[in-house]
């Protein structure tokens, strides 16, 4: 796993090389750490096809953005890194500045900068802000008052957390959790509105088959998706009676309006006036086509409303997840989730 490249990387700008960490997401991870009181973290990173590789530099929200572009602007070190006699607009092309970090994205078509190269550049922003744009001092970055000794990562992006702030954290991720848990669940207001959906969603697929004369698998997810939506709208937090009551009635939705479908395409084709009868016709035959071909539409009405529930109906994920780093040869890495 040693990668001599970003372990040189590393060593030349005094941060860590942490294999599959940082906020870049490839194998080889970035290199992590604080210099002159900034977070920096430079790594390999893909863009679609575009290879790169990457240097973030995060400092405290400022008010003007210009402050770290004028500093940049104004180095002789980034000029001499960057073999140019003055870092103007155009050597600032490859770097996204914000209010509060530096992105410089070194895209290349053959072969990575040569280390060096990078952490020159690298080096000479962290100097450039230096003076100019305030840095973190060593304080967490999220009350600005507790110290913090150590860079940890925040879903993946490397910061100052005190252990304060990732407990509160912590804390309304586990409150947002009970209140989900608490929510009401309303199985007799899902199937009400589930229902109407489904009937609405009949109706819907009769009279769009009916003007293509043929099924179109499109409504099915429509109907999928409508059943899903309405019974979450009325149930709440869904339960497990919940999705099967969807599974149901996006099956039956479809059923029914494959019945209204052929019904209607005999009345209009055969000029047989709608009637009970016709309807006992139909019903007698129906079990007999709808296995030949209502599977299809079934099977993707319910891929809908898997998805529907998937998006809309489930436990929503709370997320933020504190890592602590992990540099190449040392194994000790902890999670607090
Ligand atoms: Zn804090």
């Amino acid at each position: 796993m040693a990668d001599k490249y970003w372990g040189q990387v590393a060593q030349l700008t005094g941060l860590a090389h942490c294999p599959n960490q940082g906020p870049f997401g490839l194998k080889d991870g970035a290199a992590i750490g604080s210099r002159n009181g900034y977070i920096v973290a430079i790594g390999p990173a893909k863009d679609g096809n575009k290879q790169s590789v990457k240097i973030m530099v995060r400092f405290p929200e400022t008010s003007d953005g210009n402050l770290a572009r004028m500093a940049l602007e104004n180095s002789n070190e980034l000029a001499v890194a960057l073999e140019t006699d003055k870092v103007a607009a155009k050597q600032l092309k490859p770097a996204s500045i914000s209010t509060n970090s530096i992105l410089w994205t070194w895209t290349y078509m053959l072969g990575k900068p040569k280390a060096e190269k990078l952490a020159a550049v690298a080096n000479a922003i962290v100097n450039a802000l230096k003076g100019t744009v305030p840095d973190f001092q060593g304080k967490c970055e999220t009350c600005r008052n507790s110290s913090v000794s150590q860079v940890m990562l925040m879903n993946n992006l490397p910061g100052y957390f005190c252990s304060g702030c990732q407990f509160k954290a912590q804390e309304q991720q586990d409150s947002a959790a009970r209140e989900y848990e608490a929510m009401e669940s309303n199985l007799g207001l899902g199937l009400i509105y589930g229902a109407g959906a489904a009937f609405v969603g009949s109706l819907g697929w009769a009279a769009i088959a009916l003007f293509l004369n043929r099924i179109s698998l499109w409504a099915a997810f429509g109907i999928g998706f409508l059943v899903a939506w309405a019974l979450i709208k009325g149930m709440g937090r869904i339960t497990m009676m919940g999705q099967a009551a969807i599974a149901l009635l996006t099956i039956a939705s479809v059923l029914f309006g494959d019945v209204l479908f052929y019904t209607g395409y005999i009345v209009r084709n055969e000029n047989v006036p709608f009637s009970g009868a016709l309807l006992g016709r139909v019903l007698s035959i129906f079990w007999s086509v709808e296995l030949k071909e209502g599977w299809l539409s079934i099977g993707f009405a319910l891929i809908a409303a898997v998805y529907a529930v998937y998006q809309k109906g489930r436990k929503p994920k709370f997320n933020v997840v504190f890592t602590q780093l992990a540099p190449e040869g040392q194994a000790n890495s902890a999670t607090l989730s």
